[in-house]
């Protein structure tokens, strides 16, 4: 507390980012990042951009990555919009679209940066429960609301909602913008940017964090009609209108480009899920089923804070929420097949 913080920075109870240590070095699998190198052409242009130009101010209106990104998913480029993350893709699409007058809502279990964007701008939210496997039901979305949030597939239990739900939400909800925070979507879910030509209301949020391997850089799009997209971009120019720098754009738009090594990148890490998952069942760990670039994952009989703790002994990192329904569970990242051969050795000498 400070007397010269304004009520609103006293109010906030901002999101906690997983840990970045710096004390030694860790197997790191908290924070969802890829364990693969961006591709060698997103940094060979990174490289490139560096350079005199960077006394000059960047596109503001990112028009060369817009256009990239709306060949690779088949959009006109007035319906992409591209943010420092999508983070803050979001940051601008919660004012954007919500009215503090009307109640959004979110999962129970979900991402935690929801909530923390609803108190910035004042908004009210309800969350929805999951049912008991954390599965998301529909048509608990069609109860009256100021607009839906909710990631596909959702984080941190991984879940996949298939676009037929999607659809049923956005049928619901025709009056109301839902926001799909697609961040983990490139590992197996089934992607809702072929609905936005049939549906104003959808924004679909997606990242450059993940499958492609560029948390660093960070670059985020959303993709929907015009007016959405206009809407983005009033906010955006109400707060800055140089959010992607010069080196970000340029890595960005190769990253897109380089189609062959995002496949293979995102295919080890799916096979290296997929054999992790049936490795922590053999342990006695529940698993639920990812379609994610991580697991979430509880044991039988050790509870999820001591395996954290004696994980972290061991020099491995992973996420633990000390949460109502999730605190004995960890959320863990996949890394390579190495990183994950030593997270099981230590999960299994800690459970046995
Ligand atoms: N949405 C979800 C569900 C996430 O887990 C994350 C990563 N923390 C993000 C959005 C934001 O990712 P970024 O800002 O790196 O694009």
């Amino acid at each position: 507390m400070s007397r010269f913080w304004s009520p609103l920075t006293a109010s906030l109870d901002p999101y906690v980012p997983g840990e970045q240590p710096k004390d030694k070095r860790y197997i790191k699998l908290n924070t969802n990042e890829n364990p693969y190198p961006p591709s060698p052409l997103a940094i060979e242009a990174i490289r490139a951009a560096a350079g005199d130009d960077l006394r000059l101010y960047p596109d503001p209106t990112c028009d060369d990555l817009r256009e990239t990104l709306a060949a690779e998913y088949g959009l006109p480029k007035n319906r992409v919009f591209v943010g420092n993350g999508s983070d803050e893709v979001l940051a601008f699409a919660f004012p954007a679209f919500f009215s503090p007058a009307d109640t959004i809502l979110f999962p129970d279990i979900t991402y935690s940066f929801y909530p923390v964007y609803a108190s910035l701008y004042g908004l009210t939210y309800r969350t929805v429960p999951t049912d008991e496997g954390f599965r998301i039901d529909p048509d608990h979305y069609r109860a009256p609301n100021g607009g839906v949030v909710l990631p596909n597939p959702n984080a941190p239990t991984t879940l996949p909602l298939p676009l037929e739900g999607i659809k049923r939400i956005l049928d619901a909800n025709a009056d109301r913008v839902v926001i799909v925070d697609e961040a983990y979507i490139d590992f197996g879910a089934e992607s809702a940017v072929p609905l936005v030509s049939e549906y104003p209301n959808l924004l679909v949020v997606q990242t450059l964090s993940k499958s492609r391997s560029l948390a660093g850089l960070r670059v985020g799009m959303a993709f929907g009609q015009p007016e959405l997209i206009d809407g983005l971009e009033r906010i955006k120019n109400s707060f800055n209108s140089y959010t992607l720098d010069r080196p970000a754009l340029a890595g960005a738009i190769a990253a897109i480009k380089d189609k062959a090594y995002f496949e293979e990148t995102r295919r080890k890490v799916v096979s290296t899920r997929d054999r992790t998952s049936e490795g922590l069942k053999e342990i006695g760990f529940e698993v639920l089923d990812s379609k994610a670039n991580f697991l979430f994952i509880a044991h039988r009989s050790v509870p999820a804070q001591r395996l954290f703790a004696e994980l972290k002994d061991r020099g491995i990192l992973v996420r633990y929420f000390n949460k109502p329904r999730i605190d004995n569970y960890l959320r863990v990242s996949i890394g390579t097949d190495e990183e994950m051969d030593a997270f099981l050795t230590a999960v299994k000498d800690i459970v046995t």
